[in-house]
C-alpha cells in the first residue's frame, strides 16, 4: 500500500497559462498615481531595416500596442495613464521626458522590444540608469515589473541578473532615462529577432498578455506602499541659521487605516536627511513618526536643499522629493563704501555707493533681504539693487546745500 500526496503534475515553464485578466483588489492602490507609458520608437517606418524582425515586424507598432492594453489595465484599476505618443510619430527621447513632466506623471515605464544577432535569443530584461544608487525608487518599480513580465511571458531563458544596468549599453546610459525627472525604467520585455517571438508579438492577445504581467508589477509596487516625507519646520525661510529640521514620515501603510503596530512600518536604518546632497546625522522617531536633526553649526545664509530618504517594511522608497530651505539670518551690521569722500554741492554730481550687510556672525546676509536707503541731503536716484554677497550699489546725487551728508540704510 503506497501513502503520500498525489505527484505533482508540473507543465512546461513555457506553457502559457489560460488568460485569466482580472484587476487584483490590491491594485486599487495604483489609483493615486499618474503614469507616464513610453512606447519606444516610432515615425520611422519608411527605413526598411530600422527596428523590424526576421519577417519585417516593426518593433515601435508591438510597443505601441502593449502600451495601450497596458493603459486599460491601468485605468481599469483607477490610475491615470499619460502616452508619450498614440501613433506611428517620430518623438525625440528629451521630448518623452518632457512629456511626462510637463504632465505631472509619478513616474515613467518606456517599453521596448529587444533585438540580438543570435535568433535564438529571448529573455526579458528591464534596465534601469546607471547604478542602483541613482534611483532607488526606480529599481523597486523595475523589481516589481521585472518578475510580473518573467511570470506573463514564461520566455525560454532568463537573464541572470533581470535587472540590468544601461550604462551597460552605454557608458551615459539610456537617453531616455537619463532625461527622465521622476522614477523611470525601461523594459525590453522580448526578442522581436528571434522568429517565433517576432510572430507572438504581433498578435493584440500576446501583447496584453505582456502588458498585463507589467501592470501586475506595477500593482504590487503600489499595494507595497510609497513612504513619504513632510517638512514640518523650519518654515521656508528661517531667520535662525541653526533651525531644527523636523520631518513627519509616513510609511504608505498605515495611512490605509489598518491595525498598524502603534509606529512607523519602515526601517530604521533606512531613514536619511540630506543637506545639498551631504548625509546629516539626522535621528529618527519610529512611534512619533519623525525624524529630526539639529545642525551643530550654522548653516550658510542662503538657499538649501533637503532631502529625506526612507524604506518602507516592503522596501519600497519614496518617490524622490527635494525641499527648499532658506536661511536668512538678520542683518547686524551694515557699512557704506565709497569711491571719493567728498562730492560738489551743485546738485548734478552723483556717484555710486556699495553696501555691505552681514548677519552677527560677520557672514553676508541672504541675497533676498530687503534693504531700503535714506539721505539727509540730497537724493537717492537709484534704489541698491540685488544683493551678491551681501553687497549691493545704489547711486546718489548731491544736493546743493553743503556740508557733510547723513546716509541711512536698514534691512531685514
Ligand atoms: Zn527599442
Amino acid at each position: 500500500m503506497s501513502c503520500g500526496s498525489p505527484r505533482l503534475a508540473l507543465r512546461e515553464w513555457t506553457d502559457l497559462p489560460r488568460e485569466h485578466y482580472t484587476i487584483p483588489p490590491y491594485a486599487q492602490h495604483l489609483a493615486p498615481f499618474k503614469i507616464a507609458l513610453d512606447p519606444g520608437h516610432g515615425g520611422l517606418s519608411h527605413l526598411p531595416g530600422y527596428k523590424r524582425g526576421p519577417t519585417g515586424k516593426e518593433e515601435a507598432v508591438m510597443n505601441l500596442n502593449v502600451a495601450f492594453a497596458l493603459k486599460e489595465f491601468l485605468e481599469a484599476a483607477g490610475a491615470t495613464v499619460v502616452l508619450t505618443r498614440s501613433d506611428d510619430r517620430l518623438v525625440s527621447l528629451q521630448e518623452r521626458a518632457t512629456i511626462a513632466e510637463r504632465a505631472g506623471c509619478d513616474l515613467m515605464i518606456s517599453l521596448h522590444h529587444n533585438a540580438a544577432e543570435n535568433p535564438q535569443v529571448n529573455y526579458a530584461s528591464v534596465y534601469y540608469h546607471l547604478y542602483p544608487d541613482y534611483s532607488p525608487a526606480s529599481m523597486d518599480l523595475g523589481r516589481h515589473i521585472y518578475f510580473g513580465l518573467v511570470e506573463a511571458l514564461r520566455l525560454p531563458q532568463v537573464a541572470n541578473e533581470g535587472l540590468l544596468s544601461d550604462k551597460m549599453i552605454y557608458p551615459d546610459g539610456f537617453g531616455l532615462l537619463r532625461a527622465a525627472r521622476m522614477p523611470a525604467i525601461l523594459l525590453e520585455s522580448s526578442f522581436f529577432s528571434n522568429p517565433r517571438e517576432e510572430k507572438r508579438l504581433t498578435n493584440l492577445r500576446y501583447n496584453r498578455r505582456e502588458a498585463y504581467g507589467i501592470f501586475l508589477g506595477l500593482a504590487r509596487w503600489a499595494a507595497s506602499g510609497i513612504p513619504r516625507a513632510q517638512l514640518v519646520q523650519p518654515n521656508a525661510v528661517s531667520r535662525d541659521k541653526k533651525p531644527e529640521v523636523v520631518y513627519q514620515l509616513f510609511d504608505g501603510i498605515t495611512e490605509r487605516g489598518g491595525r498598524g503596530v502603534g509606529q512607523l512600518l519602515a526601517y530604521a536604518q533606512s531613514a536619511s536627511l540630506k543637506i545639498n546632497g551631504q548625509a546629516v546625522p539626522a535621528q529618527i522617531d519610529l512611534k512619533r513618526k519623525r525624524l529630526s536633526y539639529q545642525p551643530d553649526s550654522s548653516l550658510h545664509n542662503g538657499k538649501h536643499l533637503l532631502q529625506v530618504d526612507l524604506q518602507n517594511m516592503f522596501k519600497n522608497h519614496n518617490l524622490p522629493r527635494v525641499d527648499t530651505l532658506i536661511i536668512a539670518a538678520p542683518t547686524q551690521f551694515i557699512t557704506f563704501e565709497t569711491p571719493a569722500p567728498k562730492l560738489p554741492a551743485d546738485g548734478v554730481a552723483a556717484m555710486p555707493i556699495t553696501l555691505t550687510l552681514c548677519d552677527a556672525e560677520n557672514e553676508p546676509v541672504w541675497k533676498g533681504t530687503s534693504v531700503i536707503v535714506q539721505a539727509d541731503k540730497g537724493r537717492i536716484i537709484s534704489e541698491p539693487n540685488s544683493l551678491q554677497d551681501g553687497r549691493a550699489t545704489f547711486y546718489y546725487q548731491a544736493g546743493t546745500e553743503p556740508g557733510p551728508v547723513n546716509l541711512f540704510a536698514s534691512a531685514d
